[in-house]
């Protein structure tokens, strides 16, 4: 399987240090809320697994895409699937700390005994797709593989977007009224939609 790579931009010079933040940030988040079970340290050394679920298409994947420092690409090529552009039906290789930035959301619901999938909105967007879609920024890092709008069952949008923005991992839009959270990768910002 082969899937479009999307060259990446001069944002990614600053992705060593980020995913540095994002990591020290998980590790804190965990830390402070379960000390006594020491999950934090070893968060992001475990198998990186994502559940996800696409009301577009009712497909789910539960798939690990990152384990013993390296891509796992079976998993990883699922997830990319599912996060396709699906009016076009398109999949590109979806950038790795946007997954991580959902697996942080996935493992602080899970730290909670959530056991819910993140239910994804909107993942790629090829940009014919994007200007289509009323609001949507032309440069939107949906564009670029690089934003997820997401929600989960039971959980409110405001709770997930002050996680994304105690994660740090990049922008945060919160979108109450839509009932969705926007996160991505790009510089650490929020917004209220
Ligand atoms: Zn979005």
């Amino acid at each position: 399987m082969s899937l479009l790579q999307i060259a990446p931009d001069s944002e990614d010079l600053l992705a060593p240090s980020r995913r540095r933040f994002l990591l020290a940030a998980a590790g804190a988040v965990a830390s402070v809320t379960y000390p006594s079970l020491g999950i934090a340290t070893d968060f992001w050394s475990q198998p990186r697994e994502l559940w996800l679920t696409r009301p577009a298409t009712g497909e789910s994947v539960r798939e690990v895409y990152w384990a013993d420092g390296q891509l796992v690409l079976p998993g990883y090529y699922r997830i990319c699937q599912l996060l396709r552009d699906v009016r076009i039906n398109q999949a590109v290789q979806f950038d790795i700390i946007t997954l991580d930035i959902a697996r942080g959301i996935y493992g602080w619901l899970q730290s909670f005994g959530i056991n819910r999938p993140i239910i994804v909105n909107s993942g790629y967007r090829h940009p014919s797709t994007n200007a289509g879609i009323e609001g949507a920024a032309r440069s939107s890092l949906h564009t670029r593989a690089q934003a997820l709008d997401v929600r989960i069952e039971g959980v409110s949008s405001e709770s997930v977007a002050r996680f994304g923005l105690y994660l740090a991992g990049g922008g945060v839009g919160f979108y109450p009224g839509k009932n969705f959270t926007h996160v991505d990768r790009g510089r650490v910002r929020y917004w209220r939609g």
